[in-house]
């Protein structure tokens, strides 16, 4: 059974679940609905489901009224502030507006007017308030005499709307408006004095006329703000384009540090999501984040150019040393250096050092050449020194192959050993004596001292061809040293040996040696030793030897016999 208490609250709800199931409130519709929700059948007629409802209301304005009326208006403040896709908070208040002007005379239809209200909100496809209460544009309402008297919109017939009049409710409503302006923002200065004089004016409306003149004043306020937000909302957009054309220019210029370039793609794909304010607090975060690395970067590159910097001039300094001397590219390299010491600019840093390569590659150039002549002249030099060894070497063999004294023709100590051994092995095989004179000059020294060594030389050449004149051609004649000879006496006795060699004194003595038209005395003193057969030759020279220091001891000039 439905009884009275909880009547209005299966017509409330019937209001509601009509908007929730988009039904068209029409007064058949409303009174299926109430029998549907209250379970009775019997509850079927509109004129009985309008008394039900109308009677509690009547009856209990003062309790159950108050009652709800607080739950709505909190309820109609979330809802203002919650989102509903389509409906912005201007159109929000502004239906709230219609609905307080159009019902204010009735608290309980206000009350369901701004219940349907709110549920409409709620569903996107259930009729908006602009809908339910027509709204109209600026341009309209500028000319619009608006009725406030009431409107039915439930299709429930005027005559049956309960029109009681709740002057506390109507007072509670006045504030809320007030409220709602007053918490209405706008950065325009004028537009804030305009919403604080409307909700004062709003608190002092007491009467149709007020109402209607506040109406007409809150319909301009409103476009405006909606003028402003769209103003509001181009500025935004505009300033959102000319940073991501800002953020799209620093990416262009970063490509070269992979860091960098990631951080301005990702803050490119933050702000191109809708805005919104993390949205933008993620973007303030990387591009504070892009700030500090750019600086140390730049730092870096300060860094970067001073040490090329020092790098070209350290470079430059060691070619100067290098290249002291060559006049022209000197003053050029000089040049350089200061043109190094006024730049900053790393692309003309780059161009200088491309000009010293230049100068430098010509001067390498040149270097190289000296250096090719230098290796060619060294190489040229080697061949020689090889050459000259090569002479050398064969001047050994040569004069190796040389078995007489150059001087006097006699043979020489080579030509001597081979003589010596030759004959002395031929004495021994075949028995026959040979002899060994050793002659020394007396007095040579004393010669070269007063006549000139060229003429000591001369004397010599002069002895030998005496000795090669006076002996038997199968006798030799060797130097044995400065001014000794030796003589070998082939098939020749001790004595045959001593009167040969005594011969060869007189001779000497005979002849003539002429020093500047002179006649020079030139004498020897001899010691002769015979071969004994097996005695090793250098026994034999010393045995003669030992006879001419003997010859000498006993007053030069003489011919002494070995022992
Ligand atoms: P002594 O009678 O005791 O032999 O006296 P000396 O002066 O002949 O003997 P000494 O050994 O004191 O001097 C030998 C000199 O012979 C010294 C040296 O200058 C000279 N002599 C050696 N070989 C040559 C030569 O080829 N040409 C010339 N001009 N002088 C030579
Ligand atoms: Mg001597
Ligand atoms: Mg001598």
């Amino acid at each position: 059974m439905i009884n009275d208490t909880n009547s209005s609250e299966i017509a409330r709800k019937t209001l509601s679940t009509l908007a929730a199931r988009k039904i068209a409130p029409t007064p058949d519709n409303y009174a299926r609905l109430y029998q549907e929700l209250s379970g009775n059948p019997e509850a079927n007629s509109a004129d009985r489901i309008l008394a039900l409802n109308a009677k509690p209301l009547q009856e209990s304005t003062d309790d159950k009224l108050k009652l709800a009326w607080p739950s709505l208006i909190r309820d109609l403040l979330t809802q203002m502030e919650t989102s509903h896709k389509g409906i912005t908070i201007t159109r929000k208040k502004q239906g709230v507006g219609t609905v307080l002007n159009k019902f204010n005379n009735d608290s309980s239809v206000l009350f369901s007017k701004l219940q349907g209200l709110i549920v409409s909100w709620g569903s996107t496809a259930t009729p908006g308030p602009d809908e339910l209460i027509p709204t109209k544009l600026e341009s309209e309402a500028e000319n619009d005499t608006v009725s406030l008297a009431p409107v039915n919109i439930t299709g429930i017939p005027d005559k049956e709307i309960v029109t009681t009049i709740d002057t506390k409710l109507v007072e509670q409503l006045r504030e809320l408006l007030a409220q709602s302006l007053e918490s209405t923002h706008s950065k325009e200065p004028d537009l804030m004095s305009e919403i604080q004089a409307l909700a004062q004016q709003a608190r002092a409306t007491s009467d149709y006329a007020q109402a209607t003149k506040l109406n007409k004043q809150l319909r301009k306020l409103w476009s405006k703000l909606a003028i402003h937000d769209t103003d509001n909302f181009n500025i935004q957009e505009g300033l959102m384009r000319l940073f991501r054309l800002l953020v799209e220019n620093v990416g262009e210029l970063v490509t070269e540090d992979k860091w960098l370039h990631d951080q301005i793609v990702n803050l490119q794909e933050i702000i191109e999501r809708p805005i919104s304010k993390q949205s933008i607090a993620s973007a303030e975060r990387n591009l504070r984040s892009t700030i500090i690395k750019q600086s140390l970067l730049r730092q870096n590159m300060i860094d970067a150019k001073t040490t090329l910097k020092s790098l070209m001039t350290t470079f430059i300094d060691r070619l100067s040393e290098m290249t002291d001397n060559t006049g022209a590219y000197h003053t050029k390299i000089e040049n350089y250096s200061v043109k190094i010491g006024q730049t900053d600019n790393l692309a003309e840093l780059s161009h200088i050092l491309d000009d010293i390569m230049q100068d430098t590659r010509i001067i390498q150039a040149s270097s190289m050449r000296s250096h090719e002549e230098l290796i060619s002249t060294r190489k040229q030099a080697e061949i020689a020194e090889e050459r000259v060894k090569q002479l050398e070497q064969e001047l050994e063999e040569v004069s190796e192959l040389v078995r007489e004294d150059q001087l006097t023709g006699a043979l020489n100590r080579r030509g001597l050993d081979e003589v010596l051994d030759r004959e002395i092995k031929r004495a021994d095989r075949q028995q026959t004596p040979v002899s060994i004179a050793l002659l020394d000059i007396d007095n040579f020294k004393q010669l070269n001292d007063s006549l000139g060594h060229q003429t000591g030389d001369q004397a010599l050449v002069h002895l030998i061809q005496v000795i090669k004149n006076a002996l038997r051609p199968t006798d030799e004649v060797a130097r044995y040293g400065g001014e000794e000879f030796l003589i070998i006496l082939i098939d020749t006795s001790l004595e045959e040996a001593m009167t040969t060699v005594t011969r060869l004194q007189r001779e000497l003595t005979k002849s003539l040696f002429l020093h500047n038209n002179k006649r020079q005395l030139i004498t020897f003193s001899a010691g002769v030793a015979l071969h004994t057969s097996g005695e090793d030759p250098e026994s034999t020279i010393g045995r003669a030897d030992n006879a001419m220091y003997k010859a000498k001891r006993a007053g030069k000039n003489r011919v002494f016999a070995a022992n």
